[in-house]
């Protein structure tokens, strides 16, 4: 049975979507041409080779969220200009999915993006899938005021922005630790896990709900 008509999700108002990892899967190498650009920007930014730019990237990842945030917190660094270079990449390799489309637009309520991206990019995301028109907004880094998911502030913002009751909203998100957060406030919980067979995992962390291998299989029921 589809989400849009299943009992557990027949109190949910608003259906919030991660972006990346998300809305497409990981074998289109989107994530590994913007983690490059994000290395390639550390390494001009720091004048150091590639491996270094590599380890600095992941240090600034872990501590703040999103290199980025270590590179505004330490540095100062301009976000905008930042964020236009590391979104430089091809999505040729996206494909539009209607099994996608039509998922989406089945589910009743209204439907936002939680993106640690910004939104030119995102729409970028969103036009390669196929999925223009279907989302009310989204919130992007910027609107967070820089401080990412999984940082409770963006969520309470979020909430705010758009006055959503966390009892009825409900999250997808392939990151599981940017679930915990969704969670505290109320939201129902989808985790969607590329590492492991959907119906076999049992180290689920406590705060997913549900645990998915891909959101248009989940919302549609057949695979592609
Ligand atoms: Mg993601």
């Amino acid at each position: 049975m589809s989400p849009a008509s299943h009992p557990d999700f027949g109190h949910i108002e608003t259906w919030i979507f991660d972006l990346d990892l998300t809305l497409y899967a990981p074998e289109h190498g989107i994530m590994e041409q913007v983690r490059n650009r994000i290395a390639d920007y550390v390494e001009d930014y720091f004048k150091v080779d590639g491996e270094r730019a590599h380890q600095i990237r992941y240090d600034y990842w872990r501590k703040y969220g999103t290199t980025l945030g270590g590179l505004m917190a330490e540095h100062g660094v301009d976000p905008h200009g930042y964020l236009d270079f590391v979104h430089d990449v091809d999505l040729s390799l996206l494909r539009p999915c209607d099994r996608l489309r039509a998922g989406i637009e089945a589910l009743p309520g209204r439907k936002l993006i939680f993106t640690n991206a910004d939104a030119p990019y995102a729409r970028r995301v969103l036009t390669a899938r196929g999925l223009d028109g279907l989302f009310e907004d989204i919130f992007d880094i910027h609107r967070m005021t820089h401080r990412p998911k999984p940082s409770m502030d963006s969520y309470h913002a979020l909430c705010h922005q758009f006055d959503i009751d966390p009892a009825a909203a409900l999250f997808v998100e392939d990151s599981a630790h940017n679930l915990e957060p969704a969670k505290k406030l109320g939201m129902t919980t989808i985790w969607v896990n590329h590492a492991a067979d959907a119906e076999s995992s049992d180290d689920r962390p406590h705060y997913v709900d549900h645990e998915i291998d891909d959101v248009a299989h989940w919302l549609v029921g057949t695979k592609e």
